[in-house]
Order: C-alpha cells, then sequence, then structure tokens
C-alpha cells in the first residue's frame, strides 16, 4: 500500500487556540505527520507525493468564495491595525438569516466555525496540499489499488462546503469521496474519529450517492456540539443517507466495535462501489482528549472489520494527536487491514 504524503502540509503551524475561552497550545502541530510517516513506512507502505491537482479537487465540493477566503484572508488580516499574528474571529452571523460582509473580521466570523481554526501565512498552501494528497489517494484507487492511505494534515472532516473549523479547512475525505464518485455511481464514507465528522455530513447532506456515516463521542457534551445526533438523517434527497453513532463517555473497544457493526452492516446495504475512512486516533484511551477508551490493538479489530466488506478504500488522516501509541495506533490499523 502506499501513503500519500506531502511536504508543503508543514507550513501550517498554528501557535494556539481558544478552549474554554483560553489560549492553549494547538494540538494540530506539524510534529504529527513526523509520527504518522514513520509508522507508515514501519509498517511497510511506499512513500509518494501528490500531485498538484491545482484547485479542481477543492472546488468540486467547496463554494467559490470561501476559497477565495481561505487563499486571501491572512494578508487581509495583517493589514488591520493590532491584529493577531493568525486569523481568529471574534463575531459569528445567525447564518440563516445574515448578509456576506465585506469586511476581513466580518468574513472570519462568516467562513470559520470556531476559535479552534486559526489561519496562519502557511495554512492555505498547507490546507491545499493536504487536499490533494486525499485527491491523490482517490486517484490510487480508481487507479487499482485496493487502498491508499493519504497522510493528511491539516485534516478535514470539521470543514463544511464554505466553514472551516476544529483544525479543519478543506474537507479531505469529502474530496477523495467527490473523485471517487468519477467512477462508482455510490460511496461511503465512514468516519470514526473521535468527533463528529459534521462539515462531511453538512457537505452530504442533501446527497442520496454519498452515504455519510459517523461514530463519535456524544455531542450532547462534546465538540462538535451542534450536530451529530442520531435524528440527524439527511434531508431531502439526502434523507436516509447519513448516520450518526454517538457513544457515551469513555466507551472501549467493545462498544466502540458494536457501533462499528451497525455501521458496517448499513454501509453494506447501500452498495457501495467504494469506501473513503475518515481515520481519527483520537478516540484512543491515551489520546489528549481523553474522551473514549479504545486501545491499540483496538484500532487493528476496526480495521479488520471495515476491510471485512472488501471494498477499495481510501483511508484518510483526521484527527489523532500527539501521545506515546499515535504511532503504534496507525501501525495498529493499517496492520488489521
Ligand atoms: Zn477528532
Amino acid at each position: 500500500m502506499k501513503v500519500v504524503f506531502s511536504e508543503t502540509q508543514r507550513r501550517h503551524d498554528p501557535t494556539f487556540f481558544l478552549s474554554s475561552g483560553t489560549q492553549r497550545p494547538n494540538p494540530e502541530v506539524p510534529r504529527r505527520c513526523d509520527i504518522l510517516l514513520q509508522a507508515a513506512l514501519g509498517a511497510g507502505l511506499t512513500q509518494v507525493a501528490p500531485d498538484d491537482a491545482g484547485l479542481v479537487p477543492v472546488a468540486a465540493v467547496h463554494k467559490p468564495d470561501y476559497i477565495h477566503f481561505l487563499r486571501h484572508i491572512h494578508a487581509r488580516w495583517c493589514e488591520i491595525d493590532g491584529a493577531s499574528a493568525e486569523v481568529i474571529p471574534n463575531i459569528h452571523p445567525d447564518r440563516r438569516n445574515g448578509a456576506y460582509p465585506a469586511s476581513a473580521v466580518g468574513q472570519a466570523g462568516y467562513h470559520m466555525a470556531d476559535t479552534a481554526c486559526p489561519i496562519s501565512a502557511g495554512t492555505y498552501e498547507a490546507a491545499l496540499a493536504s487536499a490533494h494528497t486525499a485527491y491523490h489517494a482517490a486517484g490510487l484507487v480508481l487507479g487499482g489499488e485496493r487502498a491508499a492511505y493519504a497522510l493528511c494534515r491539516p485534516p478535514g472532516h470539521h470543514a463544511f462546503a464554505d466553514l472551516a473549523g476544529g483544525f479543519c479547512f478543506f474537507n479531505n475525505s469529502g474530496i477523495a469521496a467527490q473523485a471517487l464518485r468519477s467512477r462508482y455511481d455510490r460511496i461511503a464514507i465512514l468516519d470514526v474519529d473521535l468527533h463528529h465528522g459534521n462539515g462531511t455530513q453538512g457537505m452530504f447532506y442533501g446527497r442520496s450517492d454519498i452515504f455519510t456515516v459517523s461514530v463519535h463521542a456524544d455531542p450532547i457534551r462534546f465538540y462538535p456540539f451542534f450536530w451529530g445526533h442520531p435524528d440527524e438523517r439527511g434531508e431531502g434527497e439526502g434523507l436516509g443517507y447519513n448516520l450518526n453513532l454517538p457513544l457515551p463517555r469513555k466507551t472501549g473497544d467493545e462498544g466502540f466495535l458494536a457501533a462499528l457493526d451497525i455501521a458496517l452492516d448499513r454501509i453494506a446495504a447501500f452498495a457501495p462501489g467504494a469506501l473513503v475512512v475518515a481515520l481519527g486516533l483520537d478516540a484512543f484511551e491515551g489520546d489528549p482528549f481523553q474522551e473514549l477508551t479504545v486501545t491499540t490493538k483496538g484500532f487493528a479489530r476496526i480495521a479488520s472489520r471495515i476491510a471485512s466488506l472488501g471494498l477499495p478504500m481510501a483511508i484518510v488522516q483526521e484527527g489523532g494527536y500527539v501521545c506515546d501509541a499515535l504511532g503504534d495506533n496507525l501501525a495498529s490499523f493499517l496492520g488489521g487491514l
């Protein structure tokens, strides 16, 4: 199997984010990709760099005003007297009724869901390289590989069509799924990150050709709070094509695998041509988030059950933060396939 990785992704190096109103060190750091790359190579994967696909992959799922915003906002922000080094919004609209503002501050509020997606000088380039990484992995699957691993960072599953959030800017899993649609009529996205894949859900909420499934910590008391509940099933043509399986706090391997089995049954019934796995490793018991208690061996069992679907798959890295076992968890997953 190949691991797709772009060095350009290191250019996003945020210094902080706001958590419960406090400035804290941002855990979504370039060191994550050093650890994950070493683990992937140690597991026997072959490293390849993604092609530069320009804006084609992101324009397929993101809105033009949002892409324009991400590309230019940091330079515009730096012109504001006394502005912070990284773009962090301080105002948010009621999006159902709000106008689209002309100002950099207003647009930051419009296009950024929260204060956990600071934009620095290298963010746009890194996010675009991350999108290219996912797109390239999808291309490998389209080219006949059974599976490919996209080592994406920044991650993507909290990014909507026109909204950044939760360390995410371009929705890499959505980009891979849309690319796979060029051959397959139906694609499933299975998100096993600790956090609900709200951006991915939102992106495909009205569509029946991309089935979005997420197993995650219950958002009733955890990020992303406003999405990820079981009654969110899709809308219009997409009704019935979104499945949320929230888990109680501290759920371990057995509880996670039970929910995963429900997810895999529903995906099998959908009969997709290919699968995108949004692979977060932050459900781990020793992850800094400390919300679920999946073990290192548990990731191999998760992978093994996913592989039993027998589908070609693009595996897209989402969350999973620096801790002693981060690399072991990826190796365990890859070994379980
Ligand atoms: Zn996560």
